[in-house]
């Protein structure tokens, strides 16, 4: 069997073993963890473990997520393909490239300039072009492409910060791990007049959010 046939096996059974049994429900979420080669977004010595129900180690202490916990966190955001999201925490790419298969255009930011350099290069090798990756604080957001129909934060927050809550419209969703530096649930905010309404979901553990808006280092 080709190398690609064997991922591409592993990939729907992680689909069909990891978040199908775990209420992931959204058709197009599923098609899109279906689709992304996540194996391209692990180092090479942890390739075999790529579709593991697991974070992994991507370099600079920090993790790509969970199967599961990228599935959730893309479902609560209600993607229907024409949105305009920001991603903070880009890691290894991997979230921003499951939302580039859902949404119009994706901006992603990182605060490691080596991990959105690899990310971005990655991110161009597999044609993703509405997707945009830049380095920064994204506790700040990115004012200059603001205002965006969702956001979601992939690095654990104290609380959401408010930059982020002003950058996302009314009506928009945000989806973050909230809480104490090892321990979070996950969020989501929808936002009416201006006032974010907050759903409680699954406890979870990222790695922090370090920012201005964030945990100081
Ligand atoms: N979404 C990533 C993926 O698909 O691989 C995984 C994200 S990883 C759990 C969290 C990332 O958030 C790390 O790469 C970390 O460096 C980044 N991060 C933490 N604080 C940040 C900040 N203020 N701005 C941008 N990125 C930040």
């Amino acid at each position: 069997m080709m190398e690609t046939d064997n991922y591409k096996r592993l990939r729907d059974l992680m689909v069909q073993t990891q978040l199908v049994p775990r209420g992931i429900k959204d058709e197009r979420v599923l098609a899109a963890m279906r689709k992304v080669p996540r194996h391209l977004f692990v180092p090479d010595f942890i390739r075999h473990s790529a579709y593991d129900d697991m974070a992994l180690p991507i370099g600079d202490d920090q993790t790509i997520s969970q199967p599961y916990m990228v599935a959730v966190m893309t479902e609560l955001l209600e993607l229907k393909g024409d949105e305009r999201v920001l991603e903070v925490g880009t890691g290894s790419g991997y979230q921003a490239a499951v939302l580039g298969e859902l949404a119009r255009e994706v901006y992603t930011i990182e605060r490691f300039a080596s991990l959105a350099e690899a990310a971005r290069n990655r991110l161009i090798d597999l044609g993703y072009q509405n997707v945009y990756a830049v380095v920064g604080d994204g506790t700040k957001g990115l004012e200059d492409k603001a205002p965006f129909d969702s956001i979601i934060i992939t690095a654990a927050a104290p609380k959401i910060p408010d930059p982020l809550i002003n950058q996302l419209k009314d009506g928009g969703i945000i989806v973050a791990p909230v809480g104490e530096r090892f321990s979070q649930v996950l969020i989501k905010g929808k936002k009416e007049k201006g006032i974010l309404a907050e759903e409680y979901h699954t406890p979870c553990v990222f790695v922090p959010l370090v920012g201005e808006y964030g945990w100081k280092g």
